[in-house]
């Protein structure tokens, strides 16, 4: 089985990198080349000091080169049960986080003149996968509507729902217009290439194999190389377990494999039922199906059964998926599918903190980082200058690693089997 991504395929050259070889020195070393690293170091090198990347594998080889490139404003958590659980003004401070990580996403690519992002925003459609599903979404438009007094995301009929889409399963949705799509990995490597031009040194096939201090500095080794720096910013998210440099990271995260499949290219006649409008759409099942128009063909994306490897079945199981959701596209090709680990947290919410004075992390994005990672990258720009930064529920605080790691995580993949079936008989 061919496994490739749309986005690897169509991808802009990234820029000419070498592995570490031999000892450099800088202020804030970064460990892994994706979102959260690069736009750290973005932030870092604005602010004058000196950033350095070490990648275990090649620029953006985890998420943030094989994501869906939907931008959302959402978290997996509900503004309305956060409100419930921790009151009114932290539920707004987190509204007010995800609509800014949009905006630092939409300001990357304008700053740097990203035009290869390909951003489309087109707005987001949540659509109701049943009643019960359409009754939170209601929920939710209402609590927006109520506590911010404005429209950011406003319910649509199940009428309106099959135009914007072309499928006739759902049965009403809320519409998000702050929202769309990128070309994910070119969006990364827009950034790499930007990074490079000025300067910043970025190493890829250079894993972390250890990270210690020696006196004021922080040490980070890598097979041919070491670096000292005065701190270390861990940006490995859901592959914290390459080496046993990021366990402690590792411990907090559960991953989760979650996979995409890209069409052949449909016809003018099937493609203009699709997604006329431009808008990308996730729906409200516990185990999350997406899709988007991009180019001439449809993307769709799952959560699910998935083991630790890519599998044919995994990938027929999302193919069946997606032509129950477009019966006209049963007819048609796959040409591409890859996956990707998302890093889940047991809160569903992604954290950023210190594990001491020098080190810092931002991980946890529980599969909606492209937006986030980029907010993270400028709050822990702003974190490693010493500056007091409020993430409130993100704050790394009472993010502590999980307690029988090694046991609860493939517990927590067996309950992702019972979430399925909850979704299988519409509870
Ligand atoms: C299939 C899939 C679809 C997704 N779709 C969406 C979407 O549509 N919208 C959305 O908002 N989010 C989506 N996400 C989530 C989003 O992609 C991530 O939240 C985001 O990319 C996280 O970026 P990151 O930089 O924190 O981590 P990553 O991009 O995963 O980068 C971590 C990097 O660290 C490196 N690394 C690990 N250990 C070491 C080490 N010891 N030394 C050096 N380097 C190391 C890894 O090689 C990797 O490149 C999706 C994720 C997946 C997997």
């Amino acid at each position: 089985m061919t496994v490739q991504s749309l986005w690897a395929a169509t991808a802009q050259p990234s820029p000419a990198l070498q592995s570490l070889e031999g000892e450099r020195q800088c202020d804030v070393v970064i460990i892994g080349a994706g979102y959260t690293g690069l736009t750290a170091a973005h932030h870092i090198a604005l602010s004058g000091r000196e950033p350095l990347i070490v990648e275990a594998n090649t620029l953006a080889f985890g998420a943030s080169g094989r994501n869906g490139g939907v931008v959302s404003p959402k978290f997996r958590v509900g503004f309305p049960g956060l409100m419930a659980r921790f009151g009114r003004d932290t539920a707004l401070q987190m509204y007010h986080a995800g609509h800014a990580a949009v905006d630092s996403l939409v300001d990357m690519i304008e700053t740097l003149g990203l035009d290869q992002a390909r951003l489309h925003m087109g707005g987001h459609i949540a659509a109701a996968h049943n009643v019960h599903a359409l009754g939170g979404l209601q929920a939710t438009a209402n609590w927006i509507k109520r506590e911010t007094g404005g429209a950011s995301s406003v319910m649509i009929s199940a009428d309106q729902v099959r135009e914007m889409t072309g499928s006739t399963i759902f049965c009403g949705g809320l519409l998000t217009p702050k929202a769309g799509g990128i070309h994910p990995l070119n969006y990364a490597r827009g950034i790499a290439q930007s990074l490079h031009d000025r300067g910043v040194k970025m190493y890829i096939n250079s894993p972390a194999e250890q990270v210690r201090r020696e006196g004021e500095r922080i040490i980070v080794q890598t097979p041919q190389g070491r670096v000292s720096a005065r701190q270390v910013i861990y940006a490995t998210n859901g592959y914290s377990d390459q080496t046993r440099a990021t366990d402690t990271l590792h411990r907090r995260l559960i991953p989760f494999r979650s996979a995409i499949i890209a069409t052949e290219p449909l016809p003018a006649h099937v493609l203009a039922g699709i997604m006329p409008g431009g808008q990308v759409c996730g729906d409200t099942k516990r185990m999350l199906r997406w899709f988007r128009v991009v180019g001439d063909r449809l993307i769709f994306g799952g959560r699910g059964a998935f083991g630790k490897n890519d599998s044919h079945n995994a990938f027929r199981t999302l193919q069946r998926s997606m032509g129950d959701v477009f019966p006209v596209l049963r007819d048609y090709k796959i040409d591409f599918r890859w996956s990707g680990l998302v890093a889940m947290t047991l809160d569903y919410l992604p954290h950023a903190g210190q594990l001491d004075d020098r080190s810092f992390y931002a991980i946890g994005y529980n599969g909606g980082g492209v937006a986030m990672s980029t907010w993270m990258g400028r709050q822990l720009g702003a974190m490693t200058a010493g500056k007091k930064v409020d993430l409130g529920l993100m704050s790394g605080e009472k993010f502590k690693p999980i307690p029988l790691h090694a046991f609860r995580a493939p517990g927590v993949r067996l309950a992702a089997g019972w979430q399925q079936f909850l979704d299988v008989i519409g509870r």
